[in-house]
């Protein structure tokens, strides 16, 4: 038996369709982000997992027993099924301490001690023990909120954008933390985020949505390599379109730079990054504007540059 099962989920809002015909199986301990831009439906689809919505159509299995929406269950939601999201809330009067132990009330003491001491330690938190909520950064406070939701250990983790509030610094080390907070559980985790490279911080097992569907699955090489669709390329990079040719693509470390030789064009903007100059290209006739790396930060804005590629180099996508 499947340990968390979901078979053709659909919802629309309003007769709009949020979320189309959604299937997805899990066993314990599986890691996978789900990403796709504002409004793909990501949401909706961890709350109908979460029972916290009614879906239109489908199901949602635990251990072989349905999640009921809210219009079946009299307190919407399940321990076993934990939600997260940006504004989850802690209680303004209760310390760090007091927050993590309180899905603990119940359960043993000495294990609620241990779950405590083990959160705190993997979160960093040891010091912050006895502060409130307001006596903590943006970052430290959603440390807490997350530890909280992970007191009870649940046997599946929902993650909808988590981090969004945080700035880079404080949402990397959080990642960082929580990965490996995650590691010692053995839930299975769902992440969703329009981000792909905060994906690619916790797994590279990956499905796109696009619009309510799931348009693509598989690990982060295969979708960087062989995406779909132009909307899954482009979660990992900028493409170019090559003149005269149809649905024919290529990602901005593909193209060779030359002085001559190859299709025309002139450098009209120059950006120095980490590992390389991201260059803008205006090909000649008034043909598109391409962005190029020039990892050896050789031409400036004014150059006329020619450009070359392997054919094998080349991603037909479609739209
Ligand atoms: P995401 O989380 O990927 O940004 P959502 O699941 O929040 O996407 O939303 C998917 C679509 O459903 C969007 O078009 C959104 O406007 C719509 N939607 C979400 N929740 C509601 C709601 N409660 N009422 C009406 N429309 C909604
Ligand atoms: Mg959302």
């Amino acid at each position: 038996m499947t340990f968390f099962s979901v078979s053709k989920l659909s919802k629309s809002y309003q007769s709009i369709p949020a979320l189309k015909d959604f299937s997805l199986q899990m066993e314990k301990g599986d890691f996978i982000s789900i990403v796709g831009e504002s409004g793909s439906g990501k949401s909706t689809l961890l709350r109908i997992m979460a029972g916290l919505e009614t879906e239109d159509e489908g199901e949602v299995l635990l251990n072989g027993e349905k999640i009921l929406n809210p219009k079946k269950k009299l307190v919407a939601g399940y321990d076993e099924v934990k939600l997260i999201h940006q504004d989850y809330h802690l209680y303004p009067n209760s310390s760090v301490e007091e927050n993590i132990l309180r899905p603990l009330l119940h359960y043993d003491k000495a294990y609620a001690k241990s779950r405590l001491e083990t959160l705190l330690r993997q979160f960093g938190l040891e010091e912050f023990r006895e502060r409130l909520p307001r006596q903590l950064s943006g970052g430290q406070q959603q440390k807490v909120a997350i530890a909280s939701a992970l007191a009870i250990e649940p046997e599946v983790l929902l993650l909808d954008e988590p981090f969004s509030s945080l700035d880079t610094i404080q949402k990397h080390q959080l990642i960082a933390d929580l990965g490996k907070s995650l590691k010692e559980m053995n839930s299975s985790v769902i992440f969703v985020t329009h981000d792909l490279d905060d994906a690619l911080r916790l797994t590279d097992n990956l499905i796109i949505l696009q619009k309510g569907k799931m348009i693509q699955k598989g690990n982060s090489r295969e979708l960087c390599e062989h995406p779909k669709t132009r909307y899954v390329a482009r979660l990992f990079s900028p493409i170019n379109l090559i003149p005269d040719r149809i649905n024919n693509y290529l990602r901005p470390n593909e193209v060779k730079l030359r002085t001559k030789g190859g299709l025309l064009g002139h450098v009209i903007d120059s950006r120095f990054l980490v590992h390389y100059n991201s260059l803008r290209i205006q090909l000649k006739n008034g043909g598109d504007i391409w962005e190029v790396d020039d990892p050896a930060r050789k031409y400036q804005v004014g150059d006329r540059v020619y450009l070359l590629w392997d054919e094998e180099k080349v991603m037909l996508l479609k739209k």
